[in-house]
């Protein structure tokens, strides 16, 4: 299996470039955040549970999201991979994610992360704003907090990737076309 952690801040364009690498890697995509705007479309007790957190911009509890993952890979075993966006966020996600993985005999094959200057995050978030509908693109302060979580919580597990010699990084300034070549160079040789 073709297994990808796609990194990067808020507003780096990991949805966007998702898209791409599922069409042209047929993998199933696990993005964290879009599975609780799901459940909390649907009004579970789960999306409940998540939106505090969603709304304030702070991650959700870890156990919450390491769950969540964990069913939907048990339910998607016979699958070419799977692309994993906004997800691990903390360096515990990421060891309980190798561990869940490894029960199945599986492993990440490589982590692609995207850069972005912070003024760049800002100005795509605030465009994303307009048409996002999201409570968490809506004001300057969530903005801030969201990257300050990033830098804080998330920005650390990347050392984790680059430990274990699967870091790749990418300069995610450019047109959409661009910026998928070089993942494309990079996943073309992973190993599967
Ligand atoms: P995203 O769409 O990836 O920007 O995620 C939106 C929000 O969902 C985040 O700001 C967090 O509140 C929550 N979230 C998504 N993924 C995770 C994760 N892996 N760990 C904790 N919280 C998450």
């Amino acid at each position: 299996m073709l297994n990808i952690v796609l990194f990067g801040p808020p507003g780096a364009g990991k949805g966007t470039q998702s898209e791409n690498i599922i069409e042209k890697y047929q993998l199933v995509h696990i993005s964290t955040g879009d599975l609780f705007r799901k459940h909390l479309g649907e009004g579970t007790e789960l999306g409940k549970l998540a939106q505090g957190f969603m709304d304030q911009g702070k991650l959700v509890p870890d156990e919450v999201v390491i769950g969540m993952v964990e069913d939907k890979i048990q339910e998607n075993l016979d699958v070419p991979g799977f692309i994993f966006d906004g997800f691990p966020r903390t360096v515990n996600q990421a060891d309980a994610l190798d561990k869940m993985l490894a029960k199945h005999d599986l492993s990440i094959s490589g982590m692609v992360a995207l850069e972005v200057p912070e003024d760049e995050l800002r100005a795509r978030i605030k465009e994303r704003a307009k048409t996002s509908g999201r409570v968490d693109d809506q004001d300057d302060d969530k903005i801030t907090t969201r990257i300050k979580v990033y830098q804080d919580e998330t920005a650390p597990v990347a050392g984790y990737y680059k430990a274990q010699s699967k870091f790749n990084s990418i300069n995610g300034v450019g047109s959409i076309s661009e910026i998928f070549d070089q993942i494309a160079g990079v996943v073309d040789v992973l190993p599967v």
